[in-house]
């Protein structure tokens, strides 16, 4: 068996490193890329959403270079994303390749059993210990924490250096690097290593730069290419941008989520204006532009894959918090069609009425 995965953010660091130690054989997926697009957006259905096109075309590449099992996470509620898996194998099937896939929902929806029987499907093929493989999970969990928590505070500080490029540089060494590690262990002491150099970065703590909250559909936040790299194009703008929504939120997440007690704060903030789930993570957009208003962000760009039916929910939401708390949000629709030049043209607008904002401390809506 050679597996695959999805690219979701920095899950990758983390799955490669538990791979590694089980000595299961596996295929990094390629970073996300416009011949994924263009080979996804061909063989998918027109209507469907923007990820499904990057992953099935990330398959494919995936499978030539020898996959054929290809790991998925579960759904998230009620949105296309429950029937990725269906479509996918269908179209996979009709272009002749065929591959398994082992979908990893969460307990709650396919029962323990269930769940249980998935993981074990994919640990059958290691040949190392139970305690060995329960170990290598754990210490995956670390990883997606680490290396979360690198990206966060790569993000934050780059609006405060003194060395314009210094934390940006840093962050794309430290996943290079990341990647030419073998294991959890190598893995694990590498991103410590980086953790205590982000510390080390010369800052100005007097420079009050411009902070935006990176909102919206999960996919699309976390894959770069899908976003047209908002977040190192703000960093080069010397703006600090934060994103709730990581790898390491959505374990956490999917774990309290049975005991009711995830997301909290992002429930609490969300109740006013939208107080049900509806599918994808509708509901954490609009309880996060809530929040980073309370947490005196400077304004929130949503980005909203073309097709997704729970950002457009959140979208017809979000103008209502804007108007309501004087706190500008930018929507910015991506799909195959998006032209890099119009996109950079709308974020530095957007930048730019922020800055405008702030200098004059001029109170108006958006
Ligand atoms: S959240 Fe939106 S973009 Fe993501 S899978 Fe669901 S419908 Fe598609």
């Amino acid at each position: 068996m050679k597996v695959t995965f999805p690219q979701l953010g920095n899950t990758y660091f983390a799955v490669k490193a538990i791979f590694d130690d089980l000595e299961i054989e596996y295929i990094l997926p390629p970073v996300s890329n416009k011949t994924c697009l263009e080979m996804g957006s061909k063989i998918s259905p027109e209507e469907m959403c923007f990820p499904f096109k990057i992953m099935i075309g990330a398959y494919i590449q995936s499978i030539e270079e020898g996959a054929d099992t290809i790991i998925l996470p579960g759904s998230c509620g009620p949105c296309r994303y429950g029937e990725y898996c269906e479509l996918q194998i269908n179209i996979l099937k009709k272009l002749g390749y065929n591959v398994n896939f082992i979908v990893i929902d969460a307990p709650k929806s396919i029962g323990k059993d269930e769940f249980l029987n998935r993981v074990s499907k994919i640990g059958q093929y290691s040949k190392k210990s139970k305690t060995e493989k329960i170990s290598a999970v754990l210490k995956g969990y670390k990883i997606i924490n680490l290396i979360d928590d690198i990206e966060r505070k790569a993000r934050l500080l780059s609006g405060y250096e003194i060395n314009k490029g210094e934390v940006k540089n840093l962050l794309r060494k430290c996943k290079r690097d990341a990647l030419n590690t073998l294991g959890t262990k190598e893995m694990i002491n590498l991103l410590i290593k980086y953790k205590k150099k982000l510390d080390n970065i010369k800052l100005d703590k007097y420079r009050n730069p411009i902070k935006i909250a990176i909102i919206g559909e999960i996919y699309t936040i976390l894959e770069p290419f899908s976003n047209q790299y908002i977040e190192d194009k703000l960093m080069d703008m010397g703006v600090s941008t934060q994103k709730s929504l990581t790898p390491s939120w959505w374990v956490k997440n999917t774990v309290l989520s049975p005991l009711k007690l995830n997301s909290l704060d992002i429930r609490r903030a969300s109740k006013k204006y939208l107080s049900l789930y509806i599918g994808g993570h509708g509901r954490e957009c609009v309880g996060e532009a809530v929040l980073a208003h309370k947490k005196g962000f400077d304004g929130a760009i949503q980005i909203l894959p073309m097709g997704c039916m729970p950002e457009i929910v959140s979208k017809s939401i979000l103008p209502t918090i804007s108007k309501e708390k004087n706190f500008p949000i930018m929507t910015l629709v991506v799909d195959e069609m998006t032209g890099e030049a119009g996109f950079d043209t709308r974020v530095e607008a957007f930048v730019d009425l922020l800055e405008r904002r702030k200098d004059k401390n001029v109170l108006y809506g958006y």
